[in-house]
């Protein structure tokens, strides 16, 4: 016998539910058959209309008698082959029935039934007869047809199960978490048309999005030899997302990557700084695009995080800060300091960096009751540099400030290179 059978009988009678059910059900079955028999009378009745009957006994009931009210024989024939008849039970009764207690009894024993069923039975009986899976989403993505299954019953903790079927062959089926599909459509630095992809994420949740993203190359709908498009794996990918470009210009899809060594570092929630890398995947690796100006703070922007630091530092006496009042300083001037170092512009930053600790940065961290927070400028920047240096963004970061991204002025902290 196969397990699943089993486990699925096992769902018939699972507990305390059930034993419910049957003693609801036997209380029913008694309360009917009490209600069914009766009290007793010290008439006869007759037995389909339970009139009362002249006669006291069943010696007084002539053989051809019938019920003055109804008409029915009160004698029933029996052993007719030796021609005799004999009054029966079946003709007169004793007792009168209560209707009451067999309705009782009736709905009593249908809800002990209904009970089970409804707790146990038509759960289990599902399981054995309908699929584990059923489709909860489909849609066509280049030409496949992509279905996502997951579990029918809600206690099931399955994976949803991902499908792709590319002219009706299955060409991908795996059990994923928190699955999402979409396409494509990127310039791959190595092909001269843009390649498009099939995508499949699977995500493990958390505030950090942790995901890894499964991409495949598809061809067109044309068939090949073997009457199929092909549908190539092309590149894993982590904890990003593609993000469509504007379907006005016709430009290609980029990957984004969030920069998750910040989160949480110095700063809680949403003061912790995001930092997104854009970038094309390949198969060989993400090719990271070079940033544009758009993508650092400009001087306004600057201006304006310089003018929130000094309000935030001047909004109190310093006795009253609190590591919020930190939490908000330090966000913005870190958001904004990372920034341009990952567009290439740490010369610019550690200057704004040191500016905005002297504006009343350097206060607010003094106060901070979080012990992570360092002290001193000096500490701060040599906190920042080790940061750096654990990010997994760290060679493209050197790249793009032409290998160095430590503090322009004095060697007080030794400065960190590309290989
Ligand atoms: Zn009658």
């Amino acid at each position: 016998m196969g397990t699943p059978l089993v486990s699925s009988l096992s769902l018939l009678w699972s507990g305390p539910l059930e034993w419910l059910s049957v003693g609801l059900l036997i209380v029913g079955v008694l309360f009917f058959w009490r209600g069914r028999r009766g009290r007793r009378s010290d008439r006869l009745h007759c037995v389909k209309c339970l009139h009362a009957l002249a006669q006291t006994s069943l010696a007084e009931i002539a053989p051809d008698a019938c019920c003055a009210e109804c008409g029915h024989p009160l004698s029933s024939a029996s052993g007719s082959s030796r021609g005799a008849t004999k009054r029966t039970r079946s003709s007169v009764r004793t007792s009168l029935p209560r209707p009451l207690i067999t309705s009782i009894g009736l709905f009593l024993a249908c809800a002990g039934v209904g009970f089970w069923l409804y707790n146990g039975a038509l759960g289990g009986l599902g399981r054995l007869l309908l699929p584990r899976y059923q489709v909860k989403e489909t849609q066509t993505l280049l030409g496949c047809e992509v279905t996502i299954s997951k579990p029918r019953w809600a206690d099931d903790l399955a994976s949803p199960i991902v499908e792709i079927r590319q002219r009706g062959r299955v060409v991908f089926a795996s059990a994923m978490t928190h699955p999402t599909v979409g396409s494509a459509r990127l310039q791959d630095p190595l092909c001269e048309e843009p390649v498009s992809l099939l995508w499949i994420r699977s995500d493990s949740g958390g505030s950090l999005g942790l995901s890894e993203t499964f991409t495949f190359r598809v061809g067109d709908a044309t068939s090949d030899d073997t009457g199929y498009p092909d549908f190539l794996p092309y590149a894993v990918l982590h904890e990003g997302s593609f993000a469509k470009s504007d379907p006005e210009q016709p430009e290609s899809d980029v990957w984004i990557a969030y920069e998750l060594a910040y989160k949480y570092w110095l700063t809680t929630g949403v003061n912790s700084p995001t930092i997104a890398m854009r970038g094309t995947p390949t198969p060989s690796g993400i090719v990271w695009n070079s940033p544009d100006e758009s993508e650092a703070p400009n001087a306004d922007a600057l201006e304006a995080i310089a003018g929130r630091v000094r309000a935030l530092a001047s909004a109190t006496e310093p006795e009253m800060f609190t590591s919020a009042h930190c939490d908000q300083a330090l966000g913005l001037v870190l958001d904004a300091f990372l920034e341009l170092v990952y567009t290439g512009r740490a010369r610019d930053a550690w200057p704004f960096l040191r500016a905005r600790y002297e504006d009343g940065l350097g206060t607010l961290m003094t106060a901070s009751q979080r012990a992570e927070v360092p002290r001193s400028l000096d500490a701060l920047e040599r906190a920042i540099l080790e940061q750096m240096q654990r990010s997994k963004f760290i060679q493209e970061i050197l790249r793009r400030n032409g290998g160095s991204i430590a503090p322009p002025t004095d060697s007080s902290s030794a400065p960190i290179s590309a290989q």
